[in-house]
């Protein structure tokens, strides 16, 4: 079957992989129909991640069609429309009985130095053997463990183009407002305007935010100008003399700053995954400038969340700004997309959002490897991709 691998730093190719087979009981063989590119896989593209092997599949995010189940699978038959979560989830540990799927101690290496180093969370398909080394969906077929807990049947009326972005992206973005508590009047402000950052924006409005502010650079803010017309900007790059993101917050919210502020960018900016054996080694690394701009510019006691990966320890950190003024920091963790999938299907159903807007490509699989490159760059206004398969 074709796949998209990862054949080592900044090399991506397709290639011709076997045919995934049942495993275990609780296995389903899934026939890819539609998978996108995210961008956590850019880390994985940049060789940022760890325990990445050459060959390994990528691609957490896919939808497709059941084409085999195991002897256990009850709620599952051949031929089923379904989409996957980004996460492996055994549906049964302790925090899987709660729908905390992202934390599933089945799943994850729990050990004490995971918690402290890591923070190794439940695995993931198609990202690296630090998450479990299990095979991704940018293939013509994959194998999901647990199928009767991780995949979610898709009815007629939503197509594979709206059902697939219930993998991560809306679950992700949802958990992010739910989690930092956006409520009614809320100005909320949102670091990172990719997928992540315009879904939880859209969320922030459906949760009855007054106003919402997207910190990025130009080349998203075109985008987010274009399609979110009632969202505010502030591009980073274009800062003049003296300003900073802080101080255009400030002067935008009444110089006390937003209630809300939502961390969705992260990825390499922050000294992360990159920095692991660094880690390892106990030695501290820099604190992300965004967790401290939110720090400083959100007003006194209001709600800071971090959906943007990070890994490890940091110093320069302000806990003085953040104890002072009242600042409640919460790691949104990533997120329990089991806890929120099907409430997002209605909302899909209900027409109360549109995941198709921040969609501004239709690819095919077998040219996943320049898309990669593409996506990379954001070359044609490239931003989140639908993959046909
Ligand atoms: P993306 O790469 O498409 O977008 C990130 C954006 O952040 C980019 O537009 C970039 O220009 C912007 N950015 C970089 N530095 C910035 C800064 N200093 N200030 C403001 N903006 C800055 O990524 P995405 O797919 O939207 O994902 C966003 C983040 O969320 C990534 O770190 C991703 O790994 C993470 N993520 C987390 C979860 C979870 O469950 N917690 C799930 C999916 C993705
Ligand atoms: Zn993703
Ligand atoms: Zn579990």
């Amino acid at each position: 079957m074709k796949a998209l691998a990862w054949m080592g730093k900044n090399k991506v190719e397709m290639v011709d992989a076997p045919k995934p087979k049942i495993m275990e009981p609780r296995d389903v063989i899934l026939k890819i129909t539609g998978s996108t590119v995210c961008g956590s896989d850019l880390h994985l593209l940049h060789g940022t991640v760890v325990e990445l092997q050459k060959g390994d599949i990528l691609g957490h995010e896919f939808c497709g069609v059941v084409d085999e189940v195991g002897s256990e699978i009850k709620n599952l038959k051949k031929g089923q429309r379904v989409v996957a979560s980004f996460q492996i989830a055994c549906g049964d540990c302790y925090y899987c009985k709660q729908k905390l799927s992202s934390q599933c101690e089945k799943t994850n290496s729990n050990t004490l130095e995971n918690a402290m180093y890591g923070g190794r969370t439940a695995g993931m398909f198609g990202y690296s053997h630090f998450t479990g080394g299990f095979a991704g969906g940018q293939a013509e077929y994959t194998r999901v463990p647990y199928g009767d807990v991780n995949l979610l049947p898709l009815p007629d009326d939503v197509p594979d183009e709206k059902g697939l972005y219930l993998s991560d992206v809306l679950a992700t973005s949802w958990h992010a407002v739910v989690d930092t508590g956006v409520k009614k009047g809320d100005v909320v402000a949102i670091w990172g305007a990719g997928p992540i950052g315009q879904m939880a924006a859209d969320f922030s409005l459906i949760n009855g935010a007054s106003r919402v502010i997207m910190i990025d650079q130009n080349w998203r803010l075109e985008y987010i100008q274009k399609k979110y017309p009632n969202i505010e900007t502030i591009d980073f790059s274009a800062l003049g003399k003296g300003e900073s993101v802080t101080s255009k917050l400030k002067e935008m919210c009444n110089n006390r700053g937003p209630d809300v502020s939502i961390e969705c960018a992260a990825g390499e900016y922050a000294k992360g995954w990159a920095h692991y054996f660094e880690i390892l080694l106990g030695l501290e690394t820099d604190t992300s400038e965004i967790v401290n701009e939110m720090i400083t510019s959100t007003r006194n006691m209001g709600r800071c969340g971090i959906t943007g990966v990070y890994v490890g320890f940091t110093n320069h950190f302000n806990i003085g700004s953040l104890m002072e003024r009242g600042i409640r920091l919460i790691g949104n963790g990533q997120a329990p997309v089991h806890m929120y999938w099907e409430s997002l299907l209605k909302m899909i159903q209900d027409e109360q959002i549109d995941p198709m807007k921040m969609v501004s490509h239709r690819v095919r699989l077998e040219d996943l490897d320049k898309v990669y490159y593409k996506f990379e760059n954001k070359e044609d206004g490239m931003q989140k991709v639908f993959v046909e398969t």
